[in-house]
């Protein structure tokens, strides 16, 4: 019954994170104006703000001016509920899961907003970053000296990418693992980084043969990391213990 609390909590806020990932970047408020459709620019009825379903109810268009709607926007909803309560499940009412919920609210924010602009925001990282640093000093989920350690290698690391492979990895996702590494730790920092470029390689490749990406066009890279980053702050350990032990077989 939580469970489901949390659910719908997600969808409600998968719905602002949406917002939010859109209107940041481009610098606009987050709270005025009210949500319009960015077509005809009519306002949104209350009806058509519910999460999932006002895409399901409107199939995906406007209702005045026939524009489509993303199918981004619900799928980052129903998204953010199924994490949200994945991390009530797993974790119950732990310390841990403030961080937690935190952390699935900012992938889907530089989720939106890499690609709707290619773009990873100053702003929300420094807003996640400190958000992060009060709740280890309030809801403990890291010891301080493996969170910092975290920081650093997610930077170092990804910076280190960048210098070798001139650029292709942007300044923007360098800046998100460090943030990353502070809540994941050193180990599932590099776990997450390795899985985002696994999940870039498998899912890039894909959709360039699918003839979904173009090739020679850059890509946001963002969306891989929130996927190697959510995976490895609850599969981490595993992975790594698995990974290990098959290199010591
Ligand atoms: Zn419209």
């Amino acid at each position: 019954m939580i469970t489901l609390g949390f659910f719908a909590l997600g969808l409600i806020l998968g719905s602002f994170y949406n917002v939010v990932g859109l209107r940041v970047p481009a610098g606009e408020s987050i709270v005025a104006p009210p949500s319009h459709c960015p077509h005809c620019g009519r306002r949104l009825s209350a009806l058509e703000l519910v999460p999932v379903f006002s895409y399901l109810f409107l199939k995906g268009q406007c209702r005045t001016c026939r524009a489509k709607i993303s199918a981004l926007y619900p799928a980052i909803e129903l998204a953010v509920g199924l994490l949200f309560a994945w991390a009530f499940h797993r974790l119950g009412w732990a310390p841990e899961l403030a961080a937690a919920l935190a952390l699935a609210s900012l992938l889907a924010i530089v989720f939106v907003s890499d690609v709707a602009y290619m773009l990873i925001p100053d702003k929300i990282l420094l807003v996640f970053a400190a958000l992060f640093v009060a709740l280890n000093a309030c809801l403990p989920f890291r010891p301080w000296e493996d969170a910092f350690i975290g920081s650093a290698v997610g930077f170092l690391l990804p910076y280190a990418v960048a210098v070798v492979s001139r650029g292709k990895m942007g300044g923007g996702d360098i800046k998100l693992f460090a943030v990353l590494g502070f809540v994941l730790g050193w180990k599932n920092v590099l776990v997450a980084f390795f899985l985002s470029a696994f999940f870039g390689a498998v899912i890039g490749g894909a959709g360039l043969a699918a003839g979904m990406i173009k090739r020679g066009k850059p890509m946001p890279f963002a969306p891989f990391i929130a996927l190697g980053a959510w995976a490895a702050s609850f599969f981490g350990t595993d992975i790594w213990n698995w990974y290990f032990h098959f290199l010591s077989d």
